[in-house]
């Protein structure tokens, strides 16, 4: 009987002193951060513990361009906050919009959000949150242009971004030999005033913007193709981090913050 009580006194001293280091193992100054308010979600599969490494093409106002050096717009805004109420940091990647589902692929980066349309062919190689916003795309044209709708489009030489559903969409109208994809939206509208192509397949706020500073060289064509939905992808098989990605973001739509961000860069 004593026996025991002496292995229970030093099986009770042990289990003691683990609850002490535990207990004392955290600093007693440890920052307290309210940036972070939230408790870092565990299983987020992320790349570097602890930060959000999003991937984006910083050439697309008014969701991502570069002021300052830094990448600013809607999604940079809207990942910043869901970042935050995730309790992790995050990273943006700036890169070419056509390599982003590589670089998902290849796990050099958490997440896209980038504008990123939702499509049945992404979807296969990605997964999507809820869609954030609704968009479509927009033909730009020269002010004398004699298209002024879709069906004009025929056959037209058709200048676009790389890799988007602006190039996809122009594929309907005419021979991929007439479709001239550039490495971003910018350059595709240099390229429609300087008469290399007959019209821009573009997203409408981009369209817009271009619209706004070519205000007296072109034309915008609205509302006639389909709507699309902006997703945030990550790799197919990361769950976790989508749910924790969509939560955040539904949380910003519910408290109002979401639309805060939109009013801010979309007038
Ligand atoms: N929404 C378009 C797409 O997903 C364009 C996105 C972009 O150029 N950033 O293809």
């Amino acid at each position: 009987m004593k026996k025991y009580a002496r292995l229970l006194a030093a099986m009770l001293a042990v289990v003691m002193m683990v609850f002490c280091f535990a207990a004392c193992g955290a600093p007693a100054t440890e920052p307290t951060d309210t940036e972070t308010p939230n408790e870092p979600a565990a299983n987020l599969n992320l790349q570097t513990e602890g930060v959000l490494v999003m991937g984006t093409n910083a050439e697309f106002p008014p969701f991502e361009y570069e002021e300052g050096g830094a990448v600013v717009g809607l999604d940079a805004e809207m990942m910043q906050e869901a970042a935050k109420r995730i309790g992790v940091t995050l990273e943006i990647k700036n890169m070419a919009f056509d390599s982003l589902p590589e670089a998902l692929n290849a796990k050099e980066i958490d997440c896209i959000a980038a504008g990123l349309t939702v499509s049945p062919d992404r979807e296969e190689v990605m997964a999507f949150t809820d869609g954030y916003y609704t968009a479509m795309q927009t033909i730009i044209v020269k002010k004398d242009s004699d298209i002024t709708a879709a069906d004009g489009l025929t056959d037209k030489k058709i200048g676009c971004q790389s890799g988007t559903t602006g190039q996809w969409t122009a594929e309907d109208y005419t021979d991929v030999a007439n479709i001239v994809p550039f490495a971003n939206g910018a350059l595709a509208v240099e390229a429609l005033i300087n008469g290399q192509v007959d019209a821009v397949i573009i997203d409408n706020n981009p369209a817009k913007e271009y619209g706004t500073q070519y205000g007296d060289q072109v034309t915008l064509i609205e509302n006639q193709f389909e709507a699309e939905t902006y997703a945030v992808a990550v790799a197919k098989d990361n769950t976790a981090l989508c749910d924790a990605i969509n939560n955040a973001i539904n949380d910003m739509k519910a408290d109002g913050t979401f639309d805060k961000i939109v009013e801010k860069y979309i007038k």
